[in-house]
């Protein structure tokens, strides 16, 4: 079935906040969701009507999952592809496994990206202390060893300023596959939002300014300010790379802007992002809604923005200014359900709006 209609039942891999927002906007459609996670209590299992707690190797929990829902999307890219196999034979999968393959490794995706023109960072393939030390050689210092698989929030990563470091970071990836990039002296870095329905046909959000602490997202700005040139440029490059993934979904495009205005491509996620969460209020169509129209094959919806917004992360005991905040009433805050409030977790966003002649301020 290429259409799902309202009514049917939507399976998400995952069962975090994203799930949770996901969840939500499929809620407005008319949609029933069925969360496959492995915490009965988690964000997106409270908002759902069904949910499945089993891992992502349990082959007969998969079966039935997959028989259960109608369309099955995630909210989480580190799926095992052997996961994927089982579900894609009993229903369709939205984002496929080639862009979860892609995405999952950190070598695959930055291959993929260069063979479409795309740039990033200068990179190696590194499987061991040899190839590590050939890999400064080549790439040179400062560079960044990353692990090829499972990094997220700057985890698995360490940044070489000498080549006396050698053993001191491989032990910092455990000794895993890794890549080795030069480091990029940005001046911003941005992620652009991408959606592609099932007949190819492509929405983009504006691109915003995201900026880090502790290596976690803490603001966006939305648009980011950069000139105009860059911001189409960098809008080209994404929509490229999902019609190049055949991507029936959402796609988060981070990348780097440097003084010149070159933009690299750091990194990509397949499914809304937390870069996006200023959509829900600021416009005409949020990610959340988007990510689902792509996946039941409905066609996408307007991702204009009717303001421009700040977007703040609530991470750890952040969260404990909820009423600081509610005496606000120009902040929309969202809070995910979590019980406890642990040092680096996400816990919840706070989204302000400004009129669209104005820059948001942080
Ligand atoms: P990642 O896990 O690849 O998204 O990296 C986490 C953060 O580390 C990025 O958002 C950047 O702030 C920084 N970073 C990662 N790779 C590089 C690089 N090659 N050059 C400079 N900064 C980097």
């Amino acid at each position: 079935m290429t259409t799902i209609a309202p009514g049917h039942t939507i399976g998400i891999l995952g069962d975090g906040q994203l799930g949770r927002m996901m969840a939500l906007a499929a809620a407005e459609l008319g949609y029933k969701t069925h969360i496959y996670g492995q915490d009965p209590d988690a964000p997106a299992a409270q908002v759902s009507t069904y949910s499945t707690v089993a891992e992502y190797t349990d082959t007969e929990a998969l079966k039935k999952f997959a028989t259960d829902v109608d369309v099955v999307t995630l909210e989480f890219e580190n799926i095992p592809s052997e996961t994927l196999k089982v579900l894609e034979k009993i229903v369709p999968v939205r984002p496929g496994r080639k862009v979860l393959e892609t995405s999952q490794d950190r070598f695959i995706e930055k291959s993929f990206l260069n063979s479409l023109g795309v740039p990033t960072a200068p990179f190696a393939n590194v499987e061991n202390l040899t190839d590590l030390g050939k890999a400064i050689e080549r790439i040179g210092t400062p560079a960044v060893l990353k692990t090829r698989r499972f990094g997220y929030d700057g985890k698995g990563q360490f940044k070489i300023t000498n080549g006396t470091q050698i053993d001191e970071a491989w032990e910092a990836v455990n000794g895993h596959p890794s890549i080795l990039e030069g480091f990029v002296p940005f001046d911003l870095e941005i992620s652009v939002i991408v959606a592609r329905d099932i007949q190819g046909n492509i929405e983009t959000y504006v691109p915003v300014e995201n900026r880090h602490k502790n290596h976690i997202l803490d603001i966006t700005l939305a648009p980011a300010d950069i000139m105009k040139v860059v911001s189409k440029h960098a809008t080209e490059l994404a929509a490229k790379i999902a019609d190049n993934l055949d991507l029936v979904g959402l796609i988060a495009v981070e990348m780097f802007v440097t003084n010149e205005g070159d933009v690299l491509v750091n990194e990509l996620a397949p499914r809304p992002h937390n870069s996006g969460h200023w959509t829900i209020e600021a416009c005409v169509t949020s990610q959340f809604k988007q990510s689902i129209r792509a996946a039941a094959g409905l066609p996408l919806a307007s991702p204009e923005r009717h303001s421009n917004a700040v977007m703040r992360n609530l991470i750890g005991h952040d969260i404990d200014h909820w009423q600081e905040i509610l005496n606000h009433p120009e902040m929309s805050l969202h809070l995910y359900g979590k019980a406890e409030a642990r040092e680096g977790r996400k816990m919840g966003h706070v989204t302000r709006l400004f009129p669209l002649d104005t820059k948001p301020k942080a």
